[in-house]
C-alpha cells in the first residue's frame, strides 16, 4: 500500500524490561500478548471483570497482576504501551481513544486501523530474534514466513550470538578500523567456527575462534569434517531439518544405493557427488573402501556427507565408518533417520506394537550366510512380539521354515513391504507359513521389508493405495 518504497511500519526492538505494560481482556488472544510481555520482564498489568484460565495461571504465578474491572481511563496512568484484546470492538475502540489522549503506543488485536504498534510473528533465537510481519494484511501469511525461517535458522544460531558477543570488544580492540571489524567477522561466519557451534562444539568454536585471534590464519584452521547422515526410507519429507541443514552445505556427498533420488536431489547441486552403491550380491566399492575414502576427503579439508539409507545405525554399518574418522581425529557428526521399520509401519499402516497383542519389538537382519541364517530362533519365536526382518528377501523362504519349525505358528501374520514411502511402494499380506509362495508369486524387489506378528491383523486399511 502507499507511495513505492514507502513502508508503514519502522521494525523496533523494544527494552520493556520493569516498564509498566497493560493488556486489557482476558481471553486467549490477551493471555498470548500477555505472556510476550512477561517474556521480556515487561510489569504487566491484566484488566478484565473476567480471566480465562490461562490467564489464572499466570496471575497464579505472579507473573502479571490482575485488575477485575471493566477497562476505565485510570487504567493509562503510569503506563507505557497498551493492548487491547477484548471480544468488544466498543471496549477496544474506547482504550485505543484514550491511550492516544495519553500519548501511550497502543495496540488492538486484529484490527490494523486502530494499532501505533504491531506484534509480529516471532522466531526466537535469543539473542537473536526475526520478527515478521506483514502489515496486518495476514498474519497468517507471516505465521507461514515465519515457520519456513523456523527451518533454515537452527536454535543453535542464539548461542552462536552469544559467543560472538562475548568477544566484540576483543575484536574491536584488535581491529580499529569498522571495515577491518566487518571483513573478520565475514571470514568467522563462513569458517569452522559455525560449523563447530551449529554442531554443538561450542567450546572448540571458541577454541578456533581464539586461535584466529591470536594470528592464525582463518584458512590455516579449515579442517574437514564427515556428516553421517540417515537419509530415511525414501520420501524426502522424512528427512530431518539437520540432515537437510548439512545435505545443503557439503562439499561432497558420498551415496549407496538406498537412497531415494528425491532425497539426493535435495544434496547441494555444485557438490562433488559419489556413488559406492552396495548390493547383496554385488559391492560396488568395498566398505574398508568406504571408510577410507571419507577419511581421504575430510583430511582433504572437505565436508563430506556420507548419505545412508534409513537410519546409520541400524544395519548401516554407521559404527565402522566412523571408527576410523575418530581413531584419524576427523570431527564428524551423526544425524539419525527414519528406519526402514518406522517408514514401513506408518506407511502401510501396521503399528509395530499393540498394548495388548504386542509389548516388544525386535529387528533382526535376514542376510543370508553361506546359505543359512544364523539368527536366535527362540528370541524370535516369542508370544506378543512384532519381528522385523531387514535384508530378508533372498532368504526368505529359510526364514518362513526356521521360524516355523522353532515354534511360530504358521499362520502367524505376515506383511511384505517394498519400497515403502516411495511411489512404487507395495504391501503384501499373507501368513508366515504362505510366505515363500507369496513371493514367488508377487516377486517381490529390493528394498522389502518384513514385518510378522498379531499387529499385522491391525493394519488399517485406508492407507491401502
Ligand atoms: N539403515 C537402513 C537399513 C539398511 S539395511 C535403515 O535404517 O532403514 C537394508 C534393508 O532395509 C533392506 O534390505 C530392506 O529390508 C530395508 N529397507 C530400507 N529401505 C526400505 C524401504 N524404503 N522399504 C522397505 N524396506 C526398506
Amino acid at each position: 500500500m502507499g507511495k513505492k518504497g514507502y513502508m508503514k511500519y519502522l521494525p523496533l526492538f523494544a527494552h520493556l524490561k520493569g516498564r509498566p505494560c497493560l493488556v486489557v481482556g482476558g481471553g486467549k488472544i490477551a493471555a498470548h500478548r500477555a505472556r510476550l510481555l512477561i517474556k521480556c520482564h515487561a510489569k504487566v498489568t491484566i484488566v478484565a471483570p473476567k480471566i480465562s484460565m490461562s490467564i489464572q495461571t499466570l496471575i497464579y504465578d505472579k507473573q502479571a497482576d490482575w485488575l477485575q474491572a471493566e477497562f476505565d481511563d485510570f487504567h493509562l496512568i503510569y503506563q507505557k504501551l497498551v493492548i487491547a484484546a477484548t471480544n468488544s470492538k466498543v471496549v477496544n475502540r474506547l482504550v485505543y481513544q484514550q491511550a492516544k489522549q495519553h500519548d501511550i503506543l497502543v495496540n488492538v488485536a486484529d484490527c490494523p486501523e486502530l494499532c501505533d504498534f504491531i506484534v509480529p510473528s516471532i522466531l526466537d533465537r535469543s539473542p537473536v530474534i526475526i520478527a515478521v510481519s506483514s502489515g496486518g494484511h495476514s498474519p497468517t501469511l507471516s505465521r507461514q514466513l515465519r515457520s519456513r525461517l523456523e527451518t533454515l535458522i537452527p536454535v543453535s544460531y542464539g548461542r552462536l550470538a552469544k559467543l560472538i558477543g562475548r568477544y566484540r570488544e576483543t575484536v574491536k580492540a584488535k581491529f580499529s578500523k569498522l571495515s577491518m571489524r566487518r571483513r573478520f567477522w565475514e571470514a568467522i561466519l563462513q569458517g569452522p567456527v559455525v560449523d563447530h557451534v551449529l554442531a554443538g562444539r561450542d567450546n572448540l568454536g571458541e577454541r578456533t575462534l581464539r586461535a584466529i585471534l591470536d594470528g592464525i590464519r582463518p584458512d590455516q584452521l579449515k579442517q574437514g569434517e564427515v556428516y553421517l547422515v540417515g537419509a530415511g526410507p525414501g520420501d524426502p519429507e522424512l528427512l530431518t531439518l539437520k540432515a537437510l541443514k548439512l545435505m545443503q552445505q557439503a562439499d561432497v556427498a558420498i551415496y549407496d544405493r538406498l537412497v531415494s533420488k528425491e532425497v539426493l536431489a535435495l544434496v547441494r547441486k555444485d557438490a562433488e557427488y559419489m556413488y559406492v552403491g552396495k548390493q547383496r550380491t554385488w559391492h560396488a566399492v568395498r566398505q574398508e573402501q568406504i571408510n577410507q575414502l571419507l577419511l581421504e576427503q575430510a583430511q582433504q579439508g572437505k565436508r563430506v556427507l556420507r548419505l545412508k539409507g534409513g537410519d546409520p545405525f541400524i544395519f548401516g554399518r554407521g559404527g565402522e565408518e566412523i571408527e576410523i574418522l575418530a581413531a584419524k581425529n576427523i570431527n564428524f557428526q551423526i544425524v539419525p533417520g527414519i528406519t526402514a521399520a518406522s517408514g514401513c509401519s506408518a506407511y502401510a499402516g501396521i503399528p509395530l506394537t499393540h498394548r495388548y497383542y504386542s509389548q516388544s519389538c525386535i529387528f533382526v537382519t535376514g542376510q543370508l550366510k553361506n546359505g543359512t541364517l544364523g539368527l536366535n530362533w527362540s528370541a524370535l519365536v516369542q508370544p506378543r512380539q512384532t519381528v522385523v526382518v531387514y535384508m530378508g528377501l533372498a532368504g526368505l523362504s529359510v526364514l518362513s521354515r526356521q521360524l516355523i519349525s522353532h515354534g511360530m505358528p504358521a499362520d502367524t501374520p505376515t506383511a511384505l513391504v517394498q519400497q515403502a514411502t516411495t511411489q512404487n511402494q507395495q504391501i503384501w499380506v499373507s501368513s508366515i507359513g504362505n510366505l515363500p509362495e507369496l513371493a514367488e508369486r508377487e516377486q517381490p524387489v529390493s528394498p522389502t521389508l518384513i514385518i510378522i506378528g498379531e499387529t499385522v491383523r491391525f493394519r488399517v486399511k485406508h492407507f491401502l493405495s
